[in-house]
């Protein structure tokens, strides 16, 4: 069943450690269309300036991703973002943020889009977000995914995208933030009180843990010798995890648990290049033969 993803869709610079690399493509719902997009098929929903090479967007379409929604606003600069990794590569801080074209984007959906099952709410601000959602009729699962920006700058809006979505995916240190606990299983249970029935809490090299009323629990990252750039990784890991769950087309514990740990083996592949050059190598058998490798290392 196809997948609505609405976010940004950036020109990122990225610093680590050992390379640097400017304006390359990036944007959660660019990381998003490009992880595992085997899966399901994605209709991208965001918005670019003049300066976007139509190159990109053939790129996505190139990978099957329909960029009917894609904007282009003519005498407009398209958002930037500018992160720098710790020698741990595991924290960032962000450097530079330019929403430009993001900033007073209003985005009217397609009938056709309007009426779509699985809709995923990527970074980008939470006015854009609650906007698209308004607009859907009857969708089966609604995940979104926000960050320190907009949890410092638009904290109201969040406040009721929280309660209108099924599902809220953020990295530890903005689930402390906005739960405002330094103790990362009180976050997640005192976000899970502001509305959404499942909270899921990324943690970078650490893995992710789940929430909901019923069950807590923690899976740890596929490990990986070789982190090149992790920008992106969080996108991918929601886009595993979303994608198999259109394709399952139901959100049972079972299949969340496993939606989760498909996330978690579409992130890994993220970070071992930079930007999304690893992702547009990958094919559907890479993913499998990585997910029974993850099963097995689980079994005990
Ligand atoms: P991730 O590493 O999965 O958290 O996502 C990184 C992507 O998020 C980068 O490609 C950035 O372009 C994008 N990004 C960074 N800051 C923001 C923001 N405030 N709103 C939307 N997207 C952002």
């Amino acid at each position: 069943m196809p997948l609505v993803v609405v976010g940004s869709v950036a020109f990122d610079s990225v610093e680590t450690p050992r390379a640097t690399r400017e304006r390359v493509l990036g944007g959660s719902a660019v990381y998003f269309s490009l992880a595992a997009r085997f899966f399901t098929r994605v209709r991208l929903v965001g918005v670019v300036g003049e300066d976007w090479p139509p190159e990109y967007t053939a790129l996505l379409q190139a990978q099957g991703v329909d960029t009917a929604g894609l904007q282009v606003v003519p005498g407009a600069k398209t958002f930037f973002w500018r992160g720098r990794y710790f020698s741990n590569m595991n924290e960032r801080e962000t450097l530079d943020v330019q929403l430009n074209v993001m900033a007073h984007f209003d985005p009217i959906l397609p009938e056709d889009l309007r009426r779509c099952k699985f809709l995923f709410l990527a970074n980008g601000s939470t006015k854009m977000q609650l906007n698209v959602l308004s607009q859907c009729v009857g969708p089966m699962l609604t995940v979104a995914d926000t960050m320190d920006h907009w949890i410092r700058n638009e904290p109201q809006e969040l406040r009721e995208l929280m309660r209108r979505v099924d599902g809220l995916v953020l990295n530890d240190a903005e689930a402390k933030l906005l739960a405002e606990d330094e103790n990362v299983l009180r976050a997640g249970r005192a976000l899970l009180e502001m509305g959404p029935r499942f909270i899921v809490i990324k943690k970078g090299e650490h893995g992710a843990m789940f929430f909901s009323k019923h069950e807590m629990y923690v899976l740890p990252a596929y490990p990986t010798e070789q982190v090149e750039d992790p920008t992106g990784a969080g996108d991918s890991f929601a886009r595993g995890m979303m994608g198999y769950l259109a394709e399952q087309a139901d959100y049972t514990p079972e299949t969340l648990k496993l939606a989760m740990a498909y996330g978690i083996v579409c992130a890994g592949f993220t970070v071992e290049d930079f930007s999304v050059d690893r992702l547009l190598k990958i094919t559907r058998d890479d993913v499998q033969r990585r997910m029974e490798e993850y099963r097995r290392m689980l079994t005990f």
